[in-house]
C-alpha cells in the first residue's frame, strides 16, 4: 500500500487511481531547481564516488553560488545559488572530466536516480553497472532510490524503492525471496518497475509484490557473490562528518588533495565522508582537524534542511538556530534529529527520527518518526 503520511500534511495522492501529470520535480545537473537563492543543481555520485577533481569543480561552484557544497540524505552533492549559464557551465565542465562512475559521463549524461552503496567499495563495480544503464533515461524518476549493500547494513535501511542485501532482493522494504548477483537483480527491479509503474515515482505505490510478480517471469538473475570476506573499516580507512553535509572550500581543497595522493572518497547518505586507502590516516585527521568532526561529535546525530534566507518558505533561521541550541547544550541526543523550517520537512532521513520544525509563531514543534516517511 502506498504510505499514507506525506511530510507536509497534504492529502496524498495514490498514483493508481490519480494518475499524475507531471514528472516529479527532482534536480539534476541539468535540471534545476529555483530556489531563492537561485538555481539549485544536484549531482547523484554512483555509490557515493567523488574524485578530487570533481570535488574541486564542485566546490568552486559552490562557492560563486555564495553557499558551502552540500551532502544529502541521500548520498548526493549539491550546489546552491547557480545562475542558469553557471549551471550550465557545471555541468559541462565535469562532463569534460568523465572518466568511469564519473558524476556525467562525457556525453553530459548523469544518473537520473540515486544509485548508492556501502562504502566499503565491495559492490563499486555493481553501482557503476547500474548507473551506467540508467546514465541519460528519462522514463526513471528522479525519487527511485536503489541500493546496494554488502551486508553490512550501510545503506539497508534508506527506504530504498530497490535494495540488494547480500545478493537477495528487498522491494520498497519487503524482503523477496529473489537473489542474485547485485547488479543484474537491482537493474532487472528497476526495469520490471518501470514497465508497470504508471504514473508512479516510487515502488510502494505500485506495491512490492506486483514488481516481484513481474520479476518471477524472468529468466534468472546470475549467482550472488558471498566469496568477499568483509575487512571494513581498513586500517587505511577513516569516516569524518561535515557539520550538516556542508563542504566548505578548505574541507574541499583538503580532500580533494588526499584524493589526488591515491585515497578513494565515498560520500554517504549519512552525510559523511568515507575515505579509503589513505597513506597516512592520523595525517590526513589532523589535516581535516577543525574542518570536519573526525571523532565522535554531537553533530553525527543532527541534520537540517537549508532553512531562511535561503528557503522562502522558511519560518527561520533553521540552521543558526540548531548551531546556538548545540552550543547551549540543547540539542543533540542518541535519536537523530533533523530540523526545518516548515512542514515540507525537506532531507528527512529514513528511518527513526525527530522531525524538528519550525513554525510560523516562531517556536518549533517535536515530531517523532518511527519509520518511513513518504518523500
Ligand atoms: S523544509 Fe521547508 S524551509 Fe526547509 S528547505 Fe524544505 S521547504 Fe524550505
Amino acid at each position: 500500500m502506498p504510505d499514507s503520511r506525506r511530510r507536509d500534511g497534504a492529502e496524498p495522492t495514490d498514483p493508481r487511481t490519480t494518475p499524475r501529470t507531471v514528472p516529479d520535480a527532482c534536480p539534476g545537473a541539468w535540471r534545476r531547481h529555483d530556489a531563492a537563492d537561485g538555481a539549485l543543481a544536484r549531482f547523484r555520485p554512483v555509490g557515493g564516488a567523488v574524485t578530487g577533481a570533481e570535488l574541486r569543480v564542485l566546490a568552486d561552484a559552490a562557492v560563486t553560488g555564495g553557499s558551502p557544497l552540500e551532502l544529502t540524505s541521500r548520498g548526493s552533492l549539491q550546489v546552491r545559488g547557480l545562475t542558469a549559464e553557471g549551471a550550465d557551465r557545471l555541468a559541462a565542465t565535469l562532463s569534460a572530466l568523465g572518466g568511469d562512475g564519473a558524476l556525467l559521463d562525457e556525453q553530459g549524461r548523469d544518473v537520473p536516480c540515486s544509485v548508492v552503496a556501502s562504502p566499503s567499495g565491495l559492490l563499486d563495480d555493481a553501482a557503476r553497472a547500474v548507473a551506467d544503464a540508467l546514465r541519460g533515461r528519462t522514463d526513471v524518476p528522479g525519487r527511485l532510490l536503489v541500493a546496494l549493500d554488502d551486508g553490512a547494513g550501510d545503506v539497508a535501511a534508506l527506504d530504498g524503492d530497490v535494495t540488494v542485501v547480500d545478493g537477495a532482493l528487498v522491494l520498497a522494504g519487503t524482503p523477496t525471496d529473489l537473489t542474485g548477483d547485485p547488479a543484474a537483480l537491482a537493474l532487472a527491479a528497476v526495469e520490471a518497475f518501470l514497465e508497470i509503474r504508471g504514473s508512479a515515482w516510487r515502488v510502494a505505490e505500485v506495491g512490492p509484490e506486483r514488481v516481484a510478480g513481474a520479476l518471477r517471469t524472468r529468466e534468472h538473475f546470475g549467482v550472488p557473490e558471498h566469496s568477499e570476506v568483509l575487512t571494513w573499516p581498513e586500517a587505511t580507512s577513516r569516516e569524518v562528518t561535515p557539520r550538516l553535509g556542508e563542504i566548505d572550500a578548505p574541507t574541499a581543497a583538503v580532500l580533494a588533495d588526499l584524493a589526488d595522493a591515491g585515497a578513494t572518497l565515498r560520500v554517504t547518505p549519512r552525510r559523511t565522508v568515507v575515505l579509503r586507502g589513505l597513506a597516512d590516516p592520523d595525517d590526513a585527521l589532523r589535516r581535516l582537524a577543525g574542518l570536519v568532526e573526525t571523532g565522535p561529535s554531537l553533530w553525527s546525530s543532527l541534520s537540517a534542511c537549508v532553512g531562511a534566507p535561503r528557503c522562502a518558505r522558511s519560518h527561520t533561521d533553521v540552521r543558526g538556530d540548531l548551531a546556538r541550541a548545540v552550543a547551549t547544550g540543547r540539542a543533540g541526543g542518541l535519536l537523530h534529529a533533523h530540523w526545518v523550517g516548515c512542514s515540507r520537512a525537506c532531507g528527512t532521513p529514513a528511518g527513526p527520527v525527530a522531525v524538528v520544525e519550525g513554525t510560523p509563531g516562531g517556536t518549533y514543534r517535536t515530531i517523532v518518526r518511527a519509520g518511513r516517511v513518504t518523500p
